[in-house]
């Protein structure tokens, strides 16, 4: 099986990894931090939180912009569930803004409509989620500006995107949003084997974030309501959770992230020759954005249904029959059952589930190799013919 996303480990990785497993911290000791500086320096920012997935970053990142009940929280339908669920984590309300046809990121037009709608119904929301959909940076300077026009704060779901840029500048730097999410889920960018991270150039979020990743305890004494009883003394000033992240985990990927260039690099490659090898094919090939540079997380293609008379389900399986572990990404997070339940319906963002009804994510990883491209590629060909 050709999967379509696969993690590389190389010995160096292993040799970092066994180093941490004879050392005398297995948690919370200094390869965590020196995770963090690296990524932090890599993207441009002043501070990043490592955590134990992706999805605790985002629950974190929500409260420590105070989300909670009684607020909406605004993010994409095509996404992982996980981008959404943070908000009712908090107790907040989850809606959703439809695609942009061409990115299949969060669309600023209907993000536009949708907030001066809200703004009539009192219902704007506290915090909006774009995610950069297979690394492709979303029209953040529009969401930008939409947020100094209604108020809302912006967390940028980049699990997809380390790596990338917009307009020439990494994305994590949090010049357009508060807090940048990274994944190193295996099939993400670079790995942690579960690992996620968070980036913000304010201090006090990322204070906030390092208190609620561990419990909500601290040590420093200016934090605490009076002098300590001793060396031993901490304090529980909020109610936080474990999530912090091994030293395991943070010398996998502060090994891997030494390849992180590289690794984007050869995605790039890889789909400028896919590019070219589907281009007779009846699919649409990815769209990118000129101001962006994509992390290439994701390749997903466009089956053009009209020209075939097989369905995307008889190409899906077919591909799969013959070895090819495609998949999709995603299927459209309001018709979830749980979100259904929430009062969401089919229908209800069109451009989102008429995307799901063609899209297919074809092997996309940096050990990849051109013959097995091929072999992807006459896969397709054969499941398409009519
Ligand atoms: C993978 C992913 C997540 C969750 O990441 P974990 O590290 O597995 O928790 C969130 N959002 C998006 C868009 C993802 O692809």
């Amino acid at each position: 099986m050709i999967p379509y996303g696969r993690q590389e480990v190389t010995q160096a990785d292993i040799d970092a990894v066994v180093q941490v497993l004879h050392s005398d911290f297995l948690t919370q000791g200094p390869i965590g931090p020196r995770f963090e500086d690296t990524v932090a320096q890599h993207v441009g920012a002043r501070h990043a939180v490592a955590m134990n997935s992706a999805t605790s970053a985002l629950h974190i990142a929500c409260l420590a912009l105070g989300l909670g009940p009684g607020d909406w929280l605004w993010t994409s339908p095509i996404t992982f569930v996980a981008s959404a669920n943070c908000g009712l984590y908090c107790g907040a309300q989850v809606d959703f803004v439809d695609i942009d046809p061409q990115t299949y990121n969060m669309s600023v037009e209907r993000l536009e409509e949708k907030l001066a709608e809200a703004q009539k119904s009192g219902t704007l929301p506290k915090l909006i989620i774009p995610v950069h959909l297979c690394g492709q940076p979303c029209d953040m300077a529009g969401i930008h500006a939409l947020s100094q026009r209604y108020g809302f704060r912006i967390i940028e779901d980049a699990s997809h995107a380390i790596g990338g840029k917009y307009k020439g500048e990494p994305i994590g730097n949090g010049q357009y949003s508060d807090i940048t999410v990274f994944s190193f889920h295996p099939v993400k960018i670079i790995t942690t084997g579960e690992g996620g991270l968070a980036t913000t150039n304010n201090a006090q979020l990322a204070e906030r974030m390092t208190l609620l990743r561990s419990h909500g305890i601290t040590r420093d004494p200016t934090r605490m309501t009076h002098v300590p009883h001793g060396g031993w003394y901490y304090q529980q000033i909020d109610l936080g959770f474990n999530y912090r992240m091994t030293e395991i985990q943070a010398a996998l990927g502060l090994s891997q992230m030494a390849r992180l260039d590289e690794y984007v690099a050869r995605r790039h490659a890889l789909a400028r020759d896919y590019k070219i090898k589907l281009a007779a094919l009846p699919v649409t090939t990815p769209w990118q954005h000129p101001d962006g540079y994509s992390g290439l997380h994701l390749y997903v293609i466009r089956l053009q249904l009209e020209r075939t008379n097989r369905s995307h389900r008889e190409v899906f399986d077919t591909l799969r029959e013959n070895g090819i572990g495609v998949n999709v990404h995603y299927i459209p997070v309001h018709t979830q059952p749980y979100y259904e339940r929430l009062g969401f319906k089919l229908g209800d963002f069109p451009e989102s589930e008429r995307y799901y009804a063609e899209a297919i994510s074809l092997p996309m990883y940096s050990g990849l190799t051109g013959d097995q491209q091929d072999v992807v590629v006459s896969t397709l060909e054969r499941a398409l013919a009519i």
